[in-house]
């Protein structure tokens, strides 16, 4: 059994095996590398929805695209025609069967499931070593893709928790054509909370109930909303339910606590420049929004550029000091006022066109598109959380 490699990525979901797929477009240049995923089996276990035209990476591998989108509170309706970029919707069962191909049928590329480390890695004269329940590895380098558990993120501003599943009823209840973005739960000081549909045919949606809140969600407490949504499409028609889905993204990820050094290291053996984490609590998530998919699509392009010219891996390219200024700022009113965050999105997405929002919210935004977006929401709010998001630095 090989034991050597010159890169060793721990985690093969979203972002590890988006990191394979680049890898193994290098044919014979790829590195030797080993994917560590402690799963046994891929299963459909979300959905990743982006803005994208067909050149967008995954864009043709979408299930379901909708050319526009509605977002909504009792009083007022906003409809956001998004044709030029359209929302898309790819499987995880389809994500994860192309990289398992791409990846399975690559020499230099070793995937191991159903693989546990034993310890952390450490770095002995230049070389990281990782125990784990299939024996000892060594390499040059490492990415690591697992998620901080979320006791040392105690900093981040706000969490999105959201439970759904997909139904399938017996006769029409969706329009197809429109997805429909965020559907509010009415004002409150808890949290700010909508209902979120994804219409797959006119019998069938994935349905799921989203909260926002500087507390974490578990499943329990989102089952009685999310049943709520669902008696709404249902209205007593019968359905069924074929899938749920649970999830808990970090909205603005402050400084990590307590982290746990890799052994062996001189000082912060995880800055070591062979070392890199990265995914979904490492700034893989836009911290406004927490998408992440396409960031992690340019981030393994840009990984696999870098391992070519240095053969050391990067991280996630941090954001620009304007758009990390715009989420703090906005993150911390939502923070402070949640009551506040429903009528802030409808300014938002009825001020602003679509095509300067969509670019925003996907990291494409120009300067005229940071105005507009500033200039569609109220400055009370916004310049006393400005104050405080620059006094708590
Ligand atoms: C249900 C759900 C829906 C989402 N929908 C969207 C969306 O529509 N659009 C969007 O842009 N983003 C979405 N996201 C956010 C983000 O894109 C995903 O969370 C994405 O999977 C993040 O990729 P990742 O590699 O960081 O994490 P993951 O895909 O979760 O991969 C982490 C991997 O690390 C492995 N691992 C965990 N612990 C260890 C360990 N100790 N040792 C070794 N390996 C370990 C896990 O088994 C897993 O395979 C969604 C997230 C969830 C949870």
């Amino acid at each position: 059994m090989q034991t050597e490699f010159d890169l060793i990525i721990i985690g093969a979901g979203c972002a590890g095996l988006s990191l394979g797929m680049q890898l193994a477009s290098l044919h014979a240049q790829a590195p030797r590398t080993l994917l560590l995923e402690p799963r046994i089996a891929y299963e459909n276990d979300r959905t990743w929805c982006f803005w994208g035209d067909e050149q967008t990476p995954f864009a043709t591998l979408a299930r379901h695209s909708w050319q526009r989108f509605s977002v909504n509170n009792a009083a007022s309706r906003a409809l956001v025609d998004c044709s030029t970029t359209p929302y898309r919707l790819l499987t995880g069962a389809d994500f994860y069967t192309k990289a398992l191909e791409a990846i399975t049928s690559h020499t230099a590329l070793d995937l191991k499931t159903g693989i546990s480390l034993t310890a952390e890695p450490s770095l002995i004269q230049g070389m990281w070593h990782l125990l784990t329940t299939d024996g000892s590895f060594s390499a040059n380098a490492i990415v690591d893709t697992r998620p901080l558990p979320t006791q040392q993120l105690s900093d981040t501003t706000l969490w999105q928790s959201f439970l759904g599943c997909e139904l399938e009823f017996h006769e029409p209840r969706f329009d197809p054509t429109s997805a429909q973005l965020m559907d509010f739960y009415p004002a409150t000081e808890a949290f700010v909370g909508f209902n979120y549909v994804l219409p797959l045919s006119t019998t069938r949606a994935l349905v799921e109930f989203t909260v926002f809140a500087s507390k974490i969600y578990d499943q329990a407490e989102l089952v009685s909303y999310l049943d709520a949504q669902v008696e709404k499409f249902a209205g007593g028609r019968p359905y069924q339910r074929l899938r749920n889905e649970y999830g808990l993204i970090p909205m603005g990820v402050g400084k990590p606590k307590g982290t746990v050094k890799p052994k062996g290291a001189v000082k912060l053996a995880e800055q070591h420049s062979s070392y890199v984490r990265v995914g979904l609590t490492a700034g893989a998530a836009r911290p406004a929004t927490g998408y992440a998919f396409q960031r992690i699509q340019r981030w393994a392009l840009a990984c696999k550029q870098s391992l070519q010219k240095t053969g050391l891996p990067v991280g996630h390219q941090p954001d620009s000091f304007v758009i990390r200024q715009m989420d703090a700022i906005f993150l911390n009113v939502l923070r402070h006022h949640p009551e506040l965050g429903p009528e802030l999105f409808m300014r938002l997405f009825s001020k602003v066109s679509s095509e300067k929002l969509i670019r925003f919210l996907s990291d494409q935004g120009r300067v005229s598109d940071y105005l507009a977006v500033i200039l569609s929401l109220p400055s009370g709010p916004f310049i006393k959380s400005a104050y405080q998001v620059a006094t708590t630095r």
